[in-house]
């Protein structure tokens, strides 16, 4: 087992939890697509996690990816951001972390970042208007330093 699967030992049990306590079963397709799903970088497109599954010799549809996506979706373990470019981008939410997206509109590159201030302003703007947040999204897009040339 290497280090970034062990690490993620919670990912599966709190998979195993959720399954049970809807009363399904682990099947050994979705157990190939999540363990492909945990190798991937950050931000999985779901067409190229299947392309991967299926390089990896398996004979699984692209309808049971999105479906077991899906269900990680349900199960709260995963986050999918639907960017302008159109494809279906899933990663790993982690309880009470929090990050926005910059994407660049060239080559769909996606970067990371966290900001004090923006979270704050945020916040401020919602009170303003009597509300209580629960989520926000902020994606940025542009051009990234190799697609500006
Ligand atoms: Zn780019
Ligand atoms: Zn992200």
């Amino acid at each position: 087992m290497t280090e970034n699967t062990k690490s993620l030992v919670w990912f599966w049990d709190a998979l195993d939890a959720y399954l049970s306590r809807h009363q399904l079963k682990q099947t050994k397709q979705r157990k190939i697509i999540v363990s492909y799903f945990l190798k991937l970088s950050k931000h999985v497109d779901a067409e190229v996690l299947y392309r991967k599954v299926r390089g990896g010799g398996n004979k699984i549809g692209l309808a049971t990816v999105y479906r077991t996506l899906n269900l990680l979706k349900d199960a709260g373990l995963v986050d999918q951001h639907s960017f302008a470019d159109g494809r279906a981008i899933f990663e790993i939410s982690r309880p009470g972390m929090h990050h926005d997206h910059l994407v660049c509109v060239g080559c769909g590159r996606i970067d990371e970042f966290e900001n004090a201030e923006i979270e704050l302003l945020q916040k401020k703007i919602a009170l303003e208007r009597a509300y209580v947040l629960t989520s926000h999204r902020l994606d940025l897009y542009g051009r990234c330093k190799s697609c500006q040339t």
